[in-house]
């Protein structure tokens, strides 16, 4: 059934009115149970928690609309990740510079991924981030880092900006030797935390080397994505996402090449996180780098590239994943803040 009512297809409305659905419900509890409200509407005016979960629920069942379109995700995926990311910052600044409504705790941290990590290893506290973080791996696989993450669509604005026709491999090169690359990075930064938590280092060092590592991260975004056209941030250096691109096979969802696949490479230079290349495409895998974004989909006339969930088909995998992840998407932009 095609018939359009006000230019949407009826017949893809099931899945966006299901988002809005469980999106609401989901932020009820939100709403009605904390003492201090949670919802910025909230804070800003008596009963405007409400209306900020009925524009949330709204904007996460556009997005599921748009998205199930696989010729428009990776342009809703893009826009919708960016905005979050600007959304949360720009919170922060009005957090730290007009009023402390704006902030979540009032305890203010760097905000970098690595701190994730770094912050419960060094206090041995906040372990609220590190339980919300695993919940989304389980739920989503890999989706923390292609639409959920604060900082990741900022790597991703830069390899887009890339002024190259052609998307450059790695700086790092040998599957081997990246591998040890960022596994070093996650080793020197769990292993400082830990040793600044024994000698009881101060949290003026430990906030110093937070900034630069977070310095060194916007550094390598705007330099080395930038130019090569592929997100090198996100893939090379960020520990979260080394993390991710290991812990993912927890859940269930696989983003996988069948057996349809003719080897045309047409979908390597669609992958900005490196997952694909022509030795993968040869051996019918997908690097671990894959973030199951689903760019790379339209790419491919051959429908070898898909989504897995037990014993779903495909497209029923690939819709209940965007369902999961567009909700927890939608929940981020309503409560994630510092
Ligand atoms: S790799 Fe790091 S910065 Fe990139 S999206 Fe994942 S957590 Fe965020
Ligand atoms: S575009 Fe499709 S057929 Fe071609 S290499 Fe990629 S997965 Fe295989
Ligand atoms: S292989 Fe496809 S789904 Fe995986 S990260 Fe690359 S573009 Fe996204």
């Amino acid at each position: 059934m095609n018939s359009l009512l006000f230019g949407l297809k009826l017949s893809k409305l099931r899945a966006p009115a299901f988002v809005f659905l469980l999106v609401f419900a989901l932020l009820i509890p939100v709403q009605i149970l904390p003492e201090k409200a949670l919802l910025l509407f909230e804070r800003l005016f008596n009963g405007g928690g409400w209306l900020q979960i009925t524009i949330v629920s709204l904007y996460a069942s556009i997005l599921m609309y748009n998205m199930q379109f696989r010729e428009r995700r990776a342009k809703w995926r893009e826009r919708s990740w960016l905005f979050f990311a600007c959304f949360f910052y720009f919170q922060l600044i009005l957090g730290i510079s007009a009023d402390s409504l704006f902030l979540l705790s009032g305890k203010l941290h760097i905000p970098i991924p690595a701190i994730i990590i770094a912050g419960p290893v060094f206090r041995f506290s906040s372990w609220f981030m590190i339980i919300l973080f695993i919940s989304t791996i389980i739920f989503t696989g890999p989706a923390w880092c292609s639409h959920l993450c604060y900082f990741g669509a900022f790597d991703s604005l830069s390899s887009h900006k890339s002024t190259k026709n052609e998307r450059a491999g790695s700086i790092v090169s040998g599957k081997k030797m990246r591998i040890i690359t960022k596994f070093s990075i996650l080793l020197i930064l769990t292993g400082t935390a830990l040793v600044l938590r024994i000698v009881n280092g101060s949290n003026n060092l430990a906030t110093l080397l937070a900034v630069l590592f977070g310095m060194i991260g916007i550094g390598i975004i705007l330099t080395v994505s930038r130019r090569s056209g592929s997100m090198h941030h996100c893939t090379l250096y960020c520990p979260v996402g080394t993390i991710v691109n290991y812990a993912k096979y927890v859940s269930p969802f696989r983003f996988e090449i069948n057996s349809k696949c003719t080897a045309c490479c047409s979908c390597i230079s669609k992958c900005r996180y490196m997952a694909l290349s022509a030795e993968s495409v040869k051996r019918n895998k997908i690097e671990d780098t894959c973030t199951y974004c689903g760019d790379c989909l339209t790419s491919c006339k051959h429908n070898a590239l898909q989504y897995r969930f037990f014993r779903l088909s495909p497209e029923g995998a690939e819709r209940l994943w965007l369902v999961l992840t567009i909700t927890i998407h939608a929940v981020f932009v309503a409560v994630a803040r510092v």
